[in-house]
């Protein structure tokens, strides 16, 4: 195992952060992959799998049976582990300016594709290394810029990093939830093994969801390379996603152990644990399908909701979901699902304004093509 520590520039005197960063294998065989969590800093189910997972790594290094290389960074967002308003921890968005830290990350097609123009050999193995070289000089090239943010320092870091992976898993969690999974539909079926290890309940495929999420900054570059090149020449060099390990509070020993076992399972499906590691129960119920099947039903109305289906429910079109309560006027608002699917998440409190999130619903059907965002900020 190896440790290293990437250093991130302060705003101001006195500022310091820093990334660390562990890897087990080598790159003598097998496949890389990196996991990170606590990317939205506050969201801590990542982490525990994490904490439990990298003890397992570290031995079966030293037993010889790890081929290929994997690189844990447990703590990606110094930035956000720090923030504290009012009493409460706050990770998801930058205080500094409201930036969610899941979003606007890199997108470096363009200069990857000028960089690339007659450069590329018949060996695809070559050119994806020669990509990667390339995306790391890129990287770099925007880190020495001395006026950066603290906050793009982060993303362009982490980007630095999981770009020399071919597989890259972004360890999150939702609000009140059950497992479920956000990944580019180019690393599908190649993710179909997390999807069954983690016991996703829902897994959603996109290839743009529109909020340039982290995962989506590693997978495009090698879309655009592979319709601009051709796909003899351009491998796909990364499967990337989004994990959702739950709700915010299930963060416990149990859940930990069981996520740990699962990533490692995952690592002995792909041949990067030379080890069995056992299936955990499947859900009852499981949606794969496109993310434009997620339904995002919001508040019309603000008010406290009393909820009548809760995640794991299966329900109809028209069945309702919820009710919200106006307690000046003392009138109800009925929610209603607007397709038949999965509930799979929810806010964790009960008060909402008008435009908040009231329930998602997982379904099979494409229920917001044309949607410009198809993520909740
Ligand atoms: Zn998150």
């Amino acid at each position: 195992m190896q440790t290293f520590t990437l250093n991130l520039g302060g705003m101001v005197p006195g500022e310091t952060y820093s990334l660390r960063l562990r890897q087990y294998g080598s790159d003598k065989g097998g496949p890389s992959v990196y996991m990170q969590a606590a990317l939205h800093a506050d969201e801590l189910p990542g982490m525990a799998a994490l904490a439990m997972l990298e003890p397992q790594l570290l031995a079966a290094e030293s037993a010889g049976k790890l081929c290929g290389r994997v690189t844990v960074v447990p703590m990606a967002n110094p930035i956000g582990a720090r923030q504290f308003i009012n009493g409460r921890h706050q990770g998801r968005f930058d205080v500094a300016d409201s930036l969610n830290f899941n979003r606007h990350h890199v997108a470096i097609d363009e200069q990857l594709i000028e960089r690339l123009e007659g450069q590329l050999t018949e060996s695809a193995d070559d050119n994806a290394a020669f990509v990667r070289v390339q995306m790391a000089t890129i990287a770099q090239q925007a880190l020495d810029d001395p006026c950066l943010s603290v906050a793009d320092q982060l993303r362009w870091q982490l980007f630095k990093v999981a770009s020399n992976h071919q597989y890259v898993l972004d360890l999150h969690c939702d609000n009140h939830a059950l497992v479920h999974l956000y990944a580019s539909d180019s690393s599908w079926p190649a993710l179909a093994p997390l999807h069954h290890r983690i016991g996703s309940v829902a897994t959603m495929l996109a290839e743009v969801s529109g909020g340039d999420p982290f995962d989506e900054a590693l997978v495009r570059p090698w879309l655009a390379l592979q319709r601009h090149f051709g796909e003899t020449k351009i491998p796909m060099g990364c499967h990337s996603c989004t994990v959702e390990f739950r709700g915010s509070n299930d963060v416990n020993p149990d859940y930990a152990e069981q996520d740990a076992a699962a990533l490692l399972g995952f690592l002995s499906d792909i041949g990067v644990y030379q080890g069995e590691v056992e299936h955990h129960a499947a859900p009852k119920r499981s949606v794969i399908a496109p993310l434009t099947a997620m339904s995002i039903i919001r508040a019309t109305t603000g008010g406290m909701v009393l909820y009548d289906k809760d995640i794991g429910d299966w329900v109809l079109t028209g069945e309702r979901v919820a009710r919200i309560h106006d307690p000046l006027e003392q009138t109800w608002l009925e929610v209603f699902a607007d397709q038949t699917g999965l509930i799979y998440g929810r806010p964790i409190k009960n008060w909402v304004r008008r435009g908040s999130v009231v329930t998602k619903i997982a379904g099979e059907q494409p229920v917001r093509v044309g949607a410009v965002k198809l993520l909740t900020d």
